[in-house]
């Protein structure tokens, strides 16, 4: 499983996540709480989360082998930002106050709003190709990573 630490997180991410979170629960203290899902994710994790769509398995227990909602990421091992360590990108989802994940589409926006005064960091929401609401990521990781 991913980690979901804030200290396998890029200072910047972890910055801009505290800050984020601290200017949420004062601007809506009612609403859902923002959570990290995942910050650094091993290249194993990686390799298995882009092999869903095609590892003949039933990945979402849906009954359903390789369907099209299995496919998750068209990152392979070590392309993704999440495969460094410090990692160069972290998920959120929110969690109601019974406890319930809640990955309705208006906080997602409301929070990327805060996140994104922090200057550097791109929102998954702003992606061109696949829409990746609950991510974040350093804008330049790949200039760092880059030998
Ligand atoms: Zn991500």
């Amino acid at each position: 499983m991913a980690s979901r630490s804030l200290f396998d997180l890029n200072p910047l991410l972890a910055y801009a996540f505290g800050k984020a979170e601290a200017e949420w629960l004062l601007l809506y203290p009612a609403a859902p709480k923002p959570f990290l899902v995942a910050t650094h994710r091993s290249n194993q994790e990686q390799q298995a989360l882009y092999d869903q769509p095609r590892d003949k398995k039933d990945n979402d227990g849906d009954g359903q082998v390789d369907e099209k909602d299995e496919f998750v990421s068209n990152a392979r091992a070590g392309q993704s930002p999440h495969n460094y360590l410090p990692s160069y990108a972290f998920d959120i989802a929110f969690r109601n106050s019974k406890g319930a994940t809640d990955y309705n589409l208006k906080w997602f926006v409301d929070f990327a709003r805060l996140v994104l005064k922090t200057p550097g960091i791109t929102w998954g929401g702003n992606f061109k190709s696949i829409i990746d609401r609950p991510h974040f990521e350093l804008t330049d990781w790949e200039k760092l990573v880059r030998k």
